[in-house]
């Protein structure tokens, strides 16, 4: 999609440090880093939200957590602990719509969500 960040991201129109690669997904640091270990991963496809994912997508959701589950151990992080996180439209904190995993770890994280 042309005004898509993520988008031009993967085709390397804008510049990112890209940890991970394959026919479907890509994986980059956050420019924004919220905890030392702060990557984004994502479909090569443009999906606008999670909401816009088929039943028979499954498999690429899959995929996705399986590369976050590999990025948390090179990252030595999966014994420590991490929190994976999906975004979605406004009350989800979703700015670029561009579905994406949040890996974040590194430091002890607190609650889930801060309490109302
Ligand atoms: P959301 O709130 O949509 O779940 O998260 C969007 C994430 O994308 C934020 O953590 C933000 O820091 C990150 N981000 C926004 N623009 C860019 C960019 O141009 N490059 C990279 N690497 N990350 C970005
Ligand atoms: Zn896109």
């Amino acid at each position: 999609m042309s005004d898509c960040i993520f988008c031009k991201i993967i085709e390397g129109e804008i510049p990112s440090e890209k940890v991970y690669e394959d026919e479907e997904i890509v994986a980059f640091e956050d420019i924004d880093p919220r905890a030392p270990v702060h990557v984004l991963i994502v479909p090569r496809e443009h999906i606008p939200t999670l909401n816009d994912t088929e039943p028979a997508q499954d498999g690429l959701l899959g995929r996705m957590v399986l590369v976050a589950m590999r990025i948390a151990r090179e990252n030595d992080v999966a014994d420590s602990g991490y929190r994976l996180l999906i975004n979605c439209n406004k009350d989800g904190g979703q700015e670029v719509f561009h579905l994406h995993l949040h890996v974040i770890g590194g430091r002890y994280l607190g609650p889930m969500v801060q309490r109302a």
